[in-house]
């Protein structure tokens, strides 16, 4: 792969950063994470204006223009021949000097990553056609949820209990309520009704939450901005989730219990369909 690093395009194995970047000592970084279909991007303004507020809630100085981030984007994809899958992208507080807690004086550069992955199918993924199976785990993750920050330790040790109970994925719960999904927005539907978490600091403001809330409301669905609990959630016609690199994904089980009918849901598999037709449609 050709990656990206701080103004150059270079192959990956030449692409090395500091032992002392904040990002690697301390999680003191920002990502995003912007889907390609088609050799386009989809959703870049969403992305680029998260990564805007994630890097402004940290005061992590970067003076990258969104004109400038979608040349970098689109030059990877050209030098990797990207068709489907997607584009990382890492922002951190930079090389430092040495560990401290402080932030570094003004002027330090932050470290600029970006690499492509390839995921082809992506967009035909057959799990989307037998739903996928959560597991609930109590939310351990810091309070500020609602920046896109490095620090995915958690989600990850979610993920792996999910797979050791032969699971897909993990439903993080505070309250007694779901709050989101390891690495994505969820969904119920009752009585053809959408319900899901309103925006907060307790959720990452999906971009692809945005998006299907939107289409939802233009093709007549209902919808109730809430937080449920896994007891509701079991017991709804159908539940799914949203991020950017599984568009809509139905859910057809919650702790064991199955979900609905325990097939994907009409609701479901109606969103995953529009979103991702209107999302090749307006790719760029
Ligand atoms: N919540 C979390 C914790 C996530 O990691 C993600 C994936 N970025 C999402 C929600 C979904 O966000 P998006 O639709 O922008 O991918």
């Amino acid at each position: 792969r050709t990656v990206y690093l701080n103004g150059d395009y270079m192959p990956e194995t030449e692409a090395t950063v500091s032992i002392f970047d904040r990002g690697f000592v301390m999680g003191d970084a920002v990502y995003e994470v912007t889907c390609v279909l088609d050799g386009r991007l989809t959703e870049f303004d969403g992305h680029m204006a998260r990564l805007a507020r994630s890097l402004k809630e940290l005061e992590i100085p970067c003076d990258i223009s969104r004109d400038e981030w979608l040349e970098i984007h689109r030059k990877l994809i050209e030098l990797n021949g990207l068709q489907e899958g997607g584009i990382y992208l890492q922002i951190s507080r930079g090389d430092v000097g040495d560990r401290d807690f402080h932030y570094p004086p003004a002027g330090t550069p932050p470290t600029v990553v970006l690499y492509t992955q390839s995921r082809p199918g992506l967009s035909t993924d057959p799990k989307a056609d037998e739903g996928i199976k959560v597991i609930s785990v109590p939310d351990l993750r810091w309070h500020r949820r609602d920046i896109k920050t490095v620090q995915l330790l958690y989600a990850s040790m979610a993920k792996m209990a999910a797979e050791k109970e032969g699971k897909d994925d993990a439903w993080f719960v505070e309250d007694g309520f779901v709050t989101e999904g390891s690495s994505n927005n969820c969904y119920i539907v009752k009585n053809g009704k959408i319900i899901t978490r309103q925006l907060s600091n307790d959720i990452l403001h999906g971009i692809t939450r945005s998006s299907v809330l939107k289409m939802a409301q233009e093709a007549q669905m209902e919808i109730e901005e809430r937080p449920f609990t896994i007891a509701e959630a079991q017991a709804a016609d159908e539940a799914f989730f949203t991020s950017a690199s599984a568009f809509v994904m139905p859910i057809v089980e919650v702790d064991g219990v199955a979900v609905g009918s325990g097939k994907p849901g009409s609701v479901a598999k109606r969103l995953r369909e529009i979103y991702i037709s209107e999302s090749l449609k307006s790719a760029i």
